[in-house]
């Protein structure tokens, strides 16, 4: 007997995860974007941090505690999942946020110059205090992206760059369509985020650095080949333009800050994509007959997908094995 046949539009990380997650129950899955590619939207973008502890700053406890599988569910699916931890540092002047960081979260430690030059040789003596929050993790986005297509299609799934003729063949859709699916769900809307790619073969970072600030609190991801990825504003808006003048100001001052050589780096790329977000900013599966939603994935697509695509598993299949 074949499994459901299921049409999950948007091969965002909501729609790629979720896809791959119905195609190891046994699904016969087909995946369609418009953009006709997977990461077409606001995934590819991201930071792609897991980082549930730093999250808990500004998230609900309900999202933390539905990320706290999320980076053994990574590690399980794609390769190249680094698990060093995030390091959250603010400059001298700003370090009473270091202070109100802390309060609001946990699961880090306090550390001093002497780990932090273990820890990040680079930034030696640039920073007296640091939390280290040693569980968390991180992937690049557009190779997990990859790599989750290339696992879908070995559990026998279809990417397809047009839309399939007759929706009515399949038993469920699934949508994933991310800001786009305003359309039909009006209490969704586009948190705006802004970020730039360098590559600056001067300086080594060996795990995520939040650097903290009043105003724009920034992050930098290393990736291969000295690449970095510096994100990200946040902006209440559906603004769909290129990245304005001012983030790229703010976002490059942020690196420069947290290291003076990053001045030397190469402007590889500058963008801008929408997070889909509800009201509250926790992601929702909802059902109505044989369609699900997923969406209002916020600022933690790659940390929550994995859960919120074993609820859709569950609707479906009546069971949270994904
Ligand atoms: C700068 C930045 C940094 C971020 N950093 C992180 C991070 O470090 N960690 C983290 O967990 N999250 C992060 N996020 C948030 C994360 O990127 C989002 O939560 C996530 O990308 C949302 O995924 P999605 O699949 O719902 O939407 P999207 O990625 O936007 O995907 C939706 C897809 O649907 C397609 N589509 C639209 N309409 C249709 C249609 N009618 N039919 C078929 N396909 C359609 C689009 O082309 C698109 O590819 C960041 C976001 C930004 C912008």
């Amino acid at each position: 007997m074949t499994g459901p046949h299921i049409l999950v539009r948007g091969a965002g990380v909501a729609g790629m995860v979720t896809a791959v997650a119905l195609a190891e129950h046994g699904a016969q899955v087909t995946v369609h974007d418009t953009g006709g590619r997977v990461g077409a939207g606001a995934s590819w973008f991201a930071g792609g941090m897991l980082a549930p502890w730093c999250e808990a700053e500004s998230a609900p406890d309900e999202v933390t505690q539905d990320s706290l599988t999320s980076l053994d569910w990574w590690k399980t699916h794609v390769p190249d999942v680094m698990q060093a931890g995030s390091l959250v540092v603010a400059p001298p002047r700003d370090t009473p946020e270091l202070a109100r960081f802390g309060r609001r979260t946990s699961h880090f430690e306090t550390i001093g110059v002497e780990r932090i030059r273990t820890l990040e040789p680079d930034l030696e003596d640039r920073f007296d205090k640091a939390l280290f929050f040693a569980e968390e993790g991180h992937v690049d986005p557009r190779k997990a992206l990859q790599a989750l297509a290339d696992r879908l299609v070995q559990n026998g799934g279809t990417l397809l760059s047009q839309h399939p003729a007759d929706e009515a063949l399949f038993d469920w859709i699934v949508d994933c369509t991310g800001v786009a699916a305003r359309n039909f769900q009006s209490d969704l809307r586009g948190m705006r985020g802004e970020m730039v790619l360098l590559r600056c073969p001067e300086i080594t970072l060996h795990r995520p650095i939040r650097m903290l600030h009043p105003r724009i609190p920034v992050y930098i991801v290393p990736r291969d080949n000295s690449v970095f990825m510096v994100g990200a504003t946040m902006v209440e808006s559906d603004d769909t333009r290129a990245i304005t003048v001012r983030a790229i100001t703010d976002l490059l001052n942020a690196a420069y800050t947290l290291h003076p050589a990053f001045a030397e780096a190469e402007l590889l790329e500058a963008n801008a994509g929408l997070r889909p977000a509800y009201p509250d900013n926790v992601p929702r599966v909802r059902r109505e007959g044989n369609r699900i939603s997923l969406n209002g994935m916020y600022r933690h697509g790659f940390l929550l997908s994995p859960a919120r695509a074993r609820e859709v598993c569950d609707i479906i299949f009546g069971t949270d094995r994904a």
